[in-house]
C-alpha cells in the first residue's frame, strides 16, 4: 500500500475535514470527518500510519464505536490481519451482550459489545474518529477488559486536547493523528 509521507498527510487531514459549528447542539464545533472518507488516498494513509504502529504488536482485534469507528477500524483491522469487534448503541446487537454507560461531549450514551466478540487474553485495540472527553473509548476499554481483553492502544484520527481525553484514558496509551 502507497501511503503519503506524515507531514503531507496531517496536512491533507487537517485540510479536509469540515468544521460545522453548532451540531448537534449550541456551542458543539462538529468535526465533520465524511469529505476525508471520500478520499482513498486519505483513508489509505490513515489506516497505513495506525497499522504501522502496531503491526509487530500482535494485535487480536480491532474495536470499533458505532459508528465513525467502524469506518477506520475495518480497513485497520484487514491491514493488521485482526479480528473486527462492533461496539454498538443499544439495541442492535442480537447475541448476549455486555453493557457500559457513559458521558458524552453531549449527553450520554451506552455502548454494547457481544459477551463473545473478545476472548480472554486478547491484545485489543480500540479506534474511533475522535476522542473528545474520553468517555466514549473509557467504556469501549471497560467492555474489552470485562471479556479478559487487554487494550493495547487507542487509536483516533483526530483529538481534541483542550477537553483531556487522555487523561480519562490513562494510562493506556492514546495515539491521535490530528490535535486541536
Ligand atoms: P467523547 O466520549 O467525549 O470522547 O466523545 C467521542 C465520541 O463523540 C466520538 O465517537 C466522536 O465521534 C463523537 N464526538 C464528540 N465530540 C465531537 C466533535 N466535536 N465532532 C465530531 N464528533 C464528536
Amino acid at each position: 500500500m502507497t501511503t503519503l509521507p506524515m507531514n503531507d498527510l496531517e496536512g491533507a487531514i487537517r485540510r479536509t475535514i469540515r468544521d460545522v459549528p453548532d451540531f448537534p447542539k449550541p456551542g458543539i464545533l462538529f468535526k465533520d470527518i465524511t469529505p476525508v472518507l471520500a478520499q482513498p488516498e486519505l483513508m489509505r494513509g490513515i489506516t497505513g500510519h495506525f497499522a504501522e504502529l502496531y503491526r509487530n504488536a500482535g494485535i487480536d482485534a480491532v474495536v470499533g464505536m458505532e459508528s465513525r469507528g467502524f469506518l477506520f477500524g475495518v480497513p485497520l483491522a484487514l491491514e493488521l490481519n485482526a479480528a473486527f469487534v462492533p461496539a454498538r448503541k443499544p439495541g442492535k446487537l442480537p447475541y448476549e451482550r455486555v453493557s457500559e454507560s457513559y458521558a458524552l461531549e453531549y449527553g450520554s450514551a451506552t455502548l454494547d459489545m457481544h459477551v463473545d466478540a473478545v476472548k480472554p487474553g486478547q491484545r485489543v485495540l480500540v479506534v474511533d474518529d475522535l476522542i473528545a472527553t474520553g468517555g466514549t473509548a473509557v467504556a469501549t476499554a471497560k467492555l474489552v477488559e470485562r471479556l479478559g481483553g487487554k487494550v493495547v492502544a487507542c487509536c483516533f484520527v483526530i483529538e481534541l486536547c483542550f477537553l483531556d481525553g487522555r487523561s480519562a484514558l490513562a494510562p493506556a496509551t492514546v495515539q491521535s493523528l490530528i490535535q486541536y
